[in-house]
């Protein structure tokens, strides 16, 4: 897609550190890291979010993330994907973080708020009436 930073990245056209490229997923090291061996792995098809992102990419991109934890043997680490800009997505082309960390203060941290008021009831039921599910 015209324009798009990551789009340009997967042409070459910008450059990057990359690590690998498949048919179908590109990764390359993130250029503002927040913890050492911080990187990027996308779908070299432009897709928004990633529920636009074709089955077998997403698979490739499961893969690909744990073949490079395994290369760079990180033991602790966090996997970040966010969608919409309210969810911290600055990138509008569809991105996994991995973010190794080697240390309790650095890498993600989270703000995490159990909310015992959500009622999940009724949300649990519509996911399962229009749930299209090719697995069994
Ligand atoms: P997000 O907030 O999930 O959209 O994260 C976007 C990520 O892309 C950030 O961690 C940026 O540092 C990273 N990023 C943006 N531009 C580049 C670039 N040209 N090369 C590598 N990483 C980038
Ligand atoms: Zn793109």
């Amino acid at each position: 897609m015209e324009d798009c930073i990551f789009c340009k990245i997967v042409s070459g056209e910008i450059p990057s550190n990359k690590i690998h490229e498949s048919d179908h997923v590109y990764a390359f090291m993130d250029i503002s890291p927040i913890s050492k061996g911080h990187c990027l792995f996308i779908p070299k098809v432009h897709a928004e979010k990633m529920h636009e992102v074709a089955d077998e990419t997403l698979s490739e991109i499961l893969i690909m993330i744990k073949q490079v934890i395994n290369a760079g043997v990180f033991e602790n680490y966090n996997v970040l994907q966010n969608n919409g800009i309210i969810a911290h997505q600055e990138v509008k082309h569809a991105h996994w973080h991995l973010i190794p960390k080697e240390h309790s203060d650095e890498g993600l941290k989270l703000e995490w708020k159990p909310n015992k008021e959500i009622e999940q009831t009724r949300i649990a039921d519509k996911i399962r009436a229009n749930l299209l599910f090719e697995f069994e």
